[in-house]
């Protein structure tokens, strides 16, 4: 059975169920046959399974000695040292890593130290694995397991003398096309749009994304009415060729979910993301049954098979795993490939401070089905960093992936040197 077909693919046509034994079989086995999911999830298995790193040109063992995190300002980075001298350096997540440090200390570290950094792929098992971390799986283990990645990575490929992209199976120097994410919960409907519209000149980017409903809220808007008048005013006012996206973060339960969703569908928004609380698994899959829009979900998963049990059911359309949160590159691009043998498109969230824009360029160089438009809120500048001018500042709505050796730049050294060792 093909996994591309539209809803239900694993469904009960597919089982051979028919419309008078509907009602009983849905009770006993709501995903129909187990032999086609069993199907499903052999094929998604198999795609997760490929190997992502291409180490080959590393002959020599890589056998790391210290892991340090270092502050500077408000920034965290992670510098990891191999017995042989070589180092790679990564900027973790700004608002979690102050905390968070103590955890990879602790619970991560431990488990490096001594191994092999070309075993990476198989050194995030052993990771999950040590001390019994797979209790403590979540948003808070993974994202600063994440910045100790993101530096391992650093060090392979600068040992490889190639990009991150070229080493995780990508190609690094293509251009990503941009939506502006806005944040806006508190505006009303026009000057909503109005901003909208001011980042779209800015940026001149061909999509925006606007949040709906009040953020976890239990259906309540902050500004009484706001989503209502907003989605009509915000097609009206970019005419009907904008990509337009409506995010709910939650905030919605099933049934104004649902009517949220049939307005969006209405004003040909191209994707609705988190209609319920992320963790409604069961609603969000009967909200992407019911409407036409694409629904897409999945920043705040932490789970590998969470994941696979989404996308074998089609509970979204869109798989948007954010790069921190779920512990780095090579998971997020394992889900991408589990969503690609299903025939569903992935998206990245980015987190808005930081280097989540570079993160993204490289994640989308890497895999085959990401969307039309990603992910862009800023790059403020806090960060100082020699990297061509279009990695950090969009031009015609567009960011180029950099092709240099690691992720592309270059961290100005005494910046570097003057971090403290936290
Ligand atoms: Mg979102």
């Amino acid at each position: 059975m093909p996994l591309s077909s539209r809803r239900h693919f694993v469904g009960l046509a597919a089982a051979g169920v028919t419309a008078s034994a509907l009602g009983s079989r849905l009770r006993a086995a709501p995903f129909a046959s187990r032999d086609a999911l069993a199907d499903t999830y052999s094929q998604l298995d198999t795609a997760a399974a490929l190997p992502v790193l291409d180490v080959s040109a590393l002959r020599e063992p890589l056998l790391i000695e210290s892991i340090e995190f270092l502050q500077q300002g408000e920034t965290y980075l992670v510098r990891v040292r191999t017995k042989n001298g070589a180092t790679g350096v990564a900027v973790g997540n700004e608002r979690d890593m102050s905390y968070l440090v103590p955890v990879a200390k602790q619970l991560m570290v431990p488990a490096l130290l001594g191994k092999d950094a070309r075993e990476w792929e198989n050194l995030i098992e052993t990771v999950y694995l040590h001390s019994s971390n797979y209790k403590r799986q979540g948003l808070l283990f993974w994202l600063p397991f994440a910045a100790i990645e993101f530096a391992v990575l650093d060090l392979l490929s600068r040992t490889a003398g190639v990009s991150v992209s070229t080493l995780l199976g990508g190609k690094p120097g293509g251009t990503v096309d941009l939506y502006h994410a806005h944040e806006d919960r508190h505006r009303s409907a026009a000057e909503s749009v109005d901003r909208m519209l001011a980042a779209r000149d800015r940026y001149k980017t061909r999509a925006a994304k606007f949040k709906v409903g009040g953020r976890m809220r239990g259906n309540a808007d902050v500004v009484p009415g706001r989503t209502e008048a907003l989605i009509p005013l915000v097609r009206e006012r970019f005419g009907d060729r904008f990509t337009l996206y409506g995010d709910s973060n939650g905030s919605f339960d099933f049934a104004r979910g649902l009517e949220v969703g049939r307005l969006l569908d209405r004003h040909g928004i191209a994707i609705y993301e988190e209609p319920v609380p992320h963790d409604l698994y069961d609603e969000t899959k009967r909200i992407a049954d019911a409407l036409t829009v694409p629904l897409a979900g999945g920043e705040q998963e932490s789970s590998h098979n969470r994941f696979r049990w989404m996308i074998a059911h089609r509970a979204l359309d869109v798989v948007q795993p954010d790069l921190f949160y779920f512990g780095g590159l090579v998971r997020s691009i394992r889900v991408a490939r589990m969503a690609h043998a299903a025939g569903l498109k992935c998206d990245t969230h980015i987190s808005g401070t930081g280097l989540g824009f570079l993160y993204m360029l490289h994640f989308v160089a890497c895999i085959p089905n990401a969307g039309a438009f990603q992910e862009y809120k800023s790059f403020d500048g806090k960060i100082p960093l020699d990297t061509p001018a279009q990695t950090h500042t969009p031009v015609d709505g567009r960011l180029r992936c950099p092709t240099g050796p690691g992720f592309g730049i270059e961290l100005d050294p005494k910046w570097l040197a003057a971090a403290k060792i936290v």
